[in-house]
């Protein structure tokens, strides 16, 4: 595929009946506003936990791991790979915020799985520029789940690398199958 077919045109890009798309979230956040109330939380993840995931639409975390609203920190990207970027945030979510484990989930039918490094290339030849970042696809999803947890424990920069578990989200079932590290 190349990256010109996913560009939006101005006709459709981000537009519904009634104005933008987001407008229509700016509309949904006045009325979830009113109904709200402070619930004085601190900033710190109540289960001390990290989860980083894929971006991906259909991956609900909180309804699919059972959690409410302040109790992890979710740091989310196109794959649910460990980047530099990942790693900040881990960093921060550890040593200023208090998380002690980190969950990786990846999933089925995942973008990256049909994606290659020639993704850069196609917008270089679009653009004139290559992008500075890698793309992290990759062809083995348990694979990927064991090298992110790799990436994990082995940063200089986390102090807690005990408890750091790896799953591959089933979009068809709803479930998560773990991730055996070693092999
Ligand atoms: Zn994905």
């Amino acid at each position: 595929m190349s990256a010109s077919e996913h560009r939006p045109t101005p006709e459709t890009a981000g537009t519904t009946g009634q104005g933008t798309v987001t407008d229509r979230l700016v509309r949904a956040n006045a009325a979830y506003a009113s109904a709200f109330t402070d619930p004085g939380m601190d900033a710190r993840p109540v289960l001390k936990v990290a989860v980083v995931a894929c971006m991906d639409a259909r991956l609900d975390l909180h309804a699919a791991l059972g959690l409410t609203l302040g109790d992890c920190h979710t740091i989310r990207n196109a794959g649910g790979v460990v980047t530099d970027d990942i790693i900040r945030s881990l960093t921060i979510s550890q040593r200023a915020l208090g998380t002690r484990s980190v969950v990786l989930i990846h999933h089925t039918d995942c973008g990256m799985l049909s994606l290659t490094e020639d993704f850069r290339h196609e917008i270089e030849a679009e653009v004139g520029q290559r992008p500075a970042w890698a793309v992290e696809a990759f062809k083995d999803l348990d694979q990927d789940v064991r090298q992110s947890m790799q990436r994990v424990r082995t940063s200089p920069f986390l102090p807690y690398t005990d408890d750091v578990r790896g799953f591959v989200f089933d979009v068809t079932t709803g479930r998560l199958r773990e991730i055996d590290p070693r092999h």
